[in-house]
């Protein structure tokens, strides 16, 4: 066995007080074996944490990693018409190659502002996981599935693009890499395509993820078109179980709320992109009190504009007050827990946590810096003033992945001028 021992540094254990104490990990199973301030170990490799804390790796439990190529592409429009006008014209030019690329570059970005696990829909999968597989990361990886304009055999084709690589996918990167089935929307899928897919996924016990609730424009059409509400429509077509999560959720009801607390489904939200777009404010704090599930996600780079957890953490808190009108709503303590365990249950990977037992996804934050000086407490600059910059060192199922801010699996330059070059030609082809 080959032992990493990360030391001198403060802890952040899952139950959010903070210790000091080194962390021991078995670097070939990617596991923790101890926690404390007595490890007596001639450890194969070490990480300095002293003037640092170390805490879990960050779960961006909703994103779209490619879409960094479109980053800066389209701002400053509501969800319709930045999708129809720019997004999906742009996305419809995108190919096998960009997507590697696209995928490369969130995958850096992720690294370097500390996060370890994520959730991911897009297409060409095989290159999304081809990604991670390199990079080091632990995912939920889908192909999202649009029906609306196709004909029934293209809908049919990417339903079955979407199963087919669920399964096919699940165990991919040393067991890093699990899949869902990802219909993108209960909108842009029909209900006979919903109907007969779920039954498959359920059938082969694959977990659903798809976006609901994210505008009022998302949600009229189905209370007028079938008096019910969009997640009893899906509860209906069998999309809300304990494994199952959507995305957004900021136009629920009270009866929508303990639906899904009731099913046991996670709810990512994803403050930057509902503000960006001005989709709405979701009610996360009634979430959290009905007991519901909640995570945290960045959504894709081109609404957000970036994939930094810090960040969302800040959002998360400051818009959960203010849509409540009451400033101990969504406090520092929920929003580190929903970055971490919240998101890591939600889409179900094995992370967010530093106990013995647990796998290491881990990173060391430096907090000798001006922003994170006095540190009365650690779980407010981790909500309010931190950054992803602050990452010192990041570790994933036990390997080092970021090492002094070096990162160790991927050519750092060599992803930027690829994108770049990728991102130029991919524009110029939807123009
Ligand atoms: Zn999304």
């Amino acid at each position: 066995m080959s032992t990493l021992l990360i030391e001198g540094g403060q802890v952040l254990l899952p139950d959010m007080r903070v210790v000091e104490a080194d962390v021991l990990v078995d670097a070939d199973e990617g596991g923790i074996l101890d926690v404390g301030t007595d490890i007596e170990v001639d450890a194969d490799e070490t990480l300095d944490a002293s003037g640092g804390l170390v805490m879990p790796g960050l779960v961006n439990a909703h994103c779209h990693a490619a879409m960094t190529l479109l980053r800066g592409y389209a701002d400053d429009k509501p969800l319709d018409a930045w999708l129809q006008e720019d997004i999906w014209p742009a996305e419809a030019e995108l190919t096998a190659d960009d997507i590697h690329v696209g995928t490369e570059l969130g995958l850096l970005e992720m690294i370097k502002s500390g996060t370890t696990a994520f959730a991911d829909m897009y297409f060409d999968v095989a290159e999304v996981v081809d990604a991670i597989d390199e990079a080091g990361l632990r995912a939920r990886v889908g192909h999202g599935v649009v029906t609306v304009a196709k004909d029934d055999e293209g809908a049919q084709a990417d339903i079955d693009e979407s199963l087919d690589i669920a399964r096919e996918f699940d165990g991919a990167a040393d067991g890093r890499v699990t899949t869902a089935y990802m219909p993108h929307s209960l909108t842009t899928v029909g209900e006979s395509y919903l109907r007969e897919s779920v039954a498959e996924a359920r059938e082969d016990g694959i977990p659903i993820h798809f976006h609901a609730n994210e505008t009022t424009d998302e949600v009229d059409p189905i209370v007028d078109e079938r008096d019910e509400r969009p997640l009893e429509y899906a509860d209906d077509l069998g999309m809300l179980t304990h494994e199952d999560f959507v995305a957004h959720g900021v136009h629920v009801d009270g009866a929508e709320i303990d639906l899904l607390a009731t099913r046991g489904t996670g709810v990512v939200h994803c403050p930057a992109s509902n503000m960006k777009l001005a989709s709405g404010m979701a009610p996360v704090q009634r979430m959290l009190d009905a007991g519901v599930t909640v995570g945290l996600g960045t959504d894709g780079a081109a609404s957000n504009n970036d994939l930094d957890m810090f960040d969302e953490m800040r959002d998360a808190a400051m818009l959960g007050k203010l849509a409540t009108g009451n400033a101990s709503a969504v406090d520092a303590e929920s929003v580190v827990q929903m970055a971490t365990q919240g998101s890591a249950d939600a889409i179900g990977v094995q992370s967010g946590v530093v106990e013995p037992g647990a796998n290491a996804d881990l990173v060391v934050l430096d907090l000798d810096s001006p922003h994170l000086t006095p540190a009365h407490d650690l779980v407010s600059h981790l909500a309010y003033a931190a950054r992803g910059s602050d990452v010192r060192h990041t570790v994933c199922d036990g390997q080092v992945l970021m090492r002094d801010r070096e990162v160790l699996t991927m050519d750092e330059s060599a992803v930027l001028a690829r994108a770049r070059d990728h991102a130029t030609a991919l524009v110029e082809r939807a123009e």
